[in-house]
């Protein structure tokens, strides 16, 4: 609710703070229990910020982070320790996420033991194995070392560090964009299957449209630090409303050639996070921006049947 981080510039000999990067900058949403919410946007949108928020990896600046009815912003470290263990990460980069010098069994044992999940060694082991079988891998791998898998496997293995504690949210940040396309679908596939047997609820954060499509359920667009658009993702996608999800999606290939779609170009970069152009943030960038554009900022609204979009025209 109304989540933000503004990361303090400072300056100047004597260290002051000069100004702020607003990377996450008041967004509100919420996340079923069993659903994948996909969240997109281009680089330095704020959409791994919001993911790490979430989890307090990065302290909010101002907003709350409501899980199961409470506040978690307001935990001290003792029920942060026993929160952690309901929500988990998966990173990018399954290459610098894993300890190269830990064998696998002994990065996927570690969560374990830091959760105090097994009473003995006996039954630690047991449980790493079957870690390693539910995200198709062997329990002959628990001996080996992060270098000797391929970037898929990797990322097998971050996800069976993930599910070590049983978690109900998984945030995950861009945890295909490093692999090969083909490698890409089978972790995906590998993700829904789980979710499914699990009963896991997915923070899915990409910039590639058609994966997200793929695998979420609802999908927010993220654009320098802001929601402007939220739907279920067949409405999004056969429906979108705000100009920049519009060019978003306008960029991506049809199969059918007998379909054809204008591409529409936005003009110029994305602003910088250090000072966001006032009224909407997109105004800069909008083919249909007015004069009000400029002076108010459009309120997040719902337009419908769960539909929120931030839009003057809409
Ligand atoms: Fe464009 Fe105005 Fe809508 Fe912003 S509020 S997206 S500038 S039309
Ligand atoms: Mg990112």
């Amino acid at each position: 609710k109304n989540l933000k981080k503004h990361f303090p510039i400072k300056g100047g000999i004597f260290g002051k703070q000069v100004g702020s990067v607003k990377a996450v900058d008041g967004v509100s949403f919420y996340i079923k229990d069993g659903e994948t919410l996909g969240m997109v946007g281009e680089s330095g949108c704020g959409k791994s910020t919001t993911g790490r928020l979430i989890l307090r990896l990065i302290e909010p600046t101002e907003g709350e982070v409501i899980f199961e009815g409470k506040n978690i912003l307001t935990f001290n470290k003792k029920q942060m320790r026993e929160m952690r263990r309901k929500m988990q990460i998966i990173f990018q980069d399954p290459y610098a996420s894993l300890n190269p010098r830990m064998t696998v069994g002994n990065i996927i044992g570690e969560a374990i033991e830091i959760h105090k999940l097994a009473k003995t060694k006996q039954e630690k082991e047991e449980r790493v194995q079957q870690l390693l079988e539910q995200v198709g891998l062997t329990r002959a791998h628990a001996n080996r070392y992060p270098h000797e898998f391929s970037g898929g496997q990797r990322q097998r293995i971050g996800i069976a560090r993930a599910l070590a504690v049983n978690p109900k949210l998984i945030i995950c940040d861009e945890p295909v964009s490093a692999l090969d396309v083909s490698i890409q679908a089978q972790v995906i596939n590998l993700m829904q299957d789980l979710q499914q047997k699990l009963g896991l609820t997915y923070l899915f954060i990409a910039h590639d449209l058609s994966v997200v499509k793929h695998i979420s359920d609802r999908v927010a667009v993220m654009y320098l630090g802001k929601i402007v658009e939220l739907a279920e993702t067949n409405e999004l996608y056969d429906n979108p409303k705000h100009p920049y999800t519009q060019a978003l999606l306008s960029a991506i290939p049809i199969p059918d050639p007998t379909i054809k779609r204008e591409r529409i170009l936005l003009e110029g970069d994305v602003p910088s996070p250090i000072n966001p152009p006032g009224g909407c943030r997109f105004h800069t960038r909008c083919p249909y921006a007015k004069d009000i554009c400029k002076e108010e900022e459009p309120v997040f609204k719902d337009k419908g049947n769960q539909h929120f979009v931030a839009c003057h025209l809409v």
